[in-house]
């Protein structure tokens, strides 16, 4: 079946067309520029650049394709969880083309389909899965029996997500927004001299969260160091601190990923989410997985980052599992907890 998917959850109008697990276009419209200024996402002005860039970027899509929208079997939507005003956007536009053409819809769930993009690169996922889904908004170990009908989370962040800590980083290095990609540049001409803390790794703490994260106190530290260093009027190592609060980052989301296989008995790994285009995890958490005996699955930079081929992807895998679709009336539910993969009763 051709499936098209939308993603508007935060500030990509993301536009993918997926046949099978065949990837047949992946057109993204990003608003980033148009947030920078504000140092992070502004919701109304995302909703608003959702609506302009759909019909143009449905349209691209198509074209790269080389498919009518008339040849497509079923439409997916990221349904949450999201910027309601953005998840309103894409909800809006796919139930206008399901219900004009009479095809099925499918309103899914943002996380899993984080998660499930790696099917159109490495095939379909092995089961269980285990999954290490790290990005702007989310920082989970999952135990994925089936993508589209259940996902277990083991653990999640108590306080920021992943991204969210290289993005608030950033802006403590003076690194523009979205920060991820500047301090993974950055840190590629530092070195790792300075031990910042690994959250919840140890003592008591970690035997209350052992597979949850923490990355607000590494952030303060960062913070207090750089604000010491400036104190003393010596210049600030950018560098060496990207690298320093990269290494911390990845050191505990990999160390987790990998005891989580361990006891419960998963040999695959997979990685998700706009963190996992992060060089450095991609590295660490590929020397750990040989070290374990286990085989890891990192999808592309491009399909980590916030697309529309991951809904495409999640709603294909959805058809070709026999689920049911959604109602033409389905919400738009910004808080769609990771257990719900889509909106159809399960
Ligand atoms: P969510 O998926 O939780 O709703 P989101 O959609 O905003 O959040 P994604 O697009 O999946 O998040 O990821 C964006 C995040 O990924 C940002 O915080 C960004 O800084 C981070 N990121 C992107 N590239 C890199 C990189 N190379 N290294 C580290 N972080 C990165
Ligand atoms: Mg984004
Ligand atoms: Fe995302």
């Amino acid at each position: 079946p051709l499936v098209l998917g939308i993603e508007t959850s935060c500030d990509e109008t993301g536009i993918g067309v997926v046949r099978g697990t065949t990837l047949l276009a992946d057109a993204v419209a990003s608003s980033v520029e148009e947030h920078v200024r504000f140092g992070g996402v502004v919701p109304e002005v995302a909703s608003r650049a959702h609506l302009e860039a759909m019909v143009p970027t449905i349209r691209r899509a198509c074209a790269d394709a080389g498919i009518a929208l008339s040849d497509v079997d079923a439409f997916a939507v990221t349904a949450g969880p999201g910027l309601a005003g953005a998840l309103l956007v894409g909800v809006a536009a796919a139930k206008a083309l399901a219900l004009s053409l009479d095809k099925p819809i499918y309103g899914i769930n943002h996380l899993a389909a984080h998660v499930c993009v790696d099917q159109l690169q490495h095939g379909l996922l092995p089961e269980p899965t285990m999954a290490l889904l790290v990005s702007g908004g989310h920082s989970s170990l999952l135990l994925v029996p089936d993508v589209t009908s259940d996902v277990q989370p083991l653990g999640a962040t108590i306080d920021d997500a992943a991204g969210e800590a290289f993005d608030k980083v950033a802006r403590v290095l003076g690194l523009p927004f979205p920060g991820g990609p500047h301090i993974d540049r950055a840190a590629a001409d530092g070195s790792v001299v300075i031990d910042f803390p690994r959250g919840l790794t140890s003592g008591r703490d970690m035997q209350r969260h052992r597979f949850d994260f923490s990355f607000s106190g590494l952030k303060t530290a960062v913070a207090r160091w750089v604000e010491a260093r400036e104190a003393s009027g010596e210049p600030v190592p950018v560098a060496d601190v990207a690298a320093s609060f990269q290494e911390a980052v990845v050191d505990v989301l990999t160390r987790k990923a990998l005891l989580a296989c361990a006891e419960n008995g998963v040999e695959h790994l997979v990685l998700g989410g706009g963190v996992a285009a992060n060089s450095r995890l991609r590295v660490l958490a590929q020397e750990r997985c040989d070290a374990a005996g286990v085989t890891l699955r990192v999808p592309r930079p491009a399909l980590c980052t916030d697309n529309g081929a991951m809904v495409a992807a999640l709603g294909s895998e959805m058809v070709r599992r026999g689920r049911s679709p959604g109602r033409f009336d389905l919400p738009a539910d910004s808080s769609m907890p990771v257990t719900q993969v889509s909106t159809a009763p399960a």
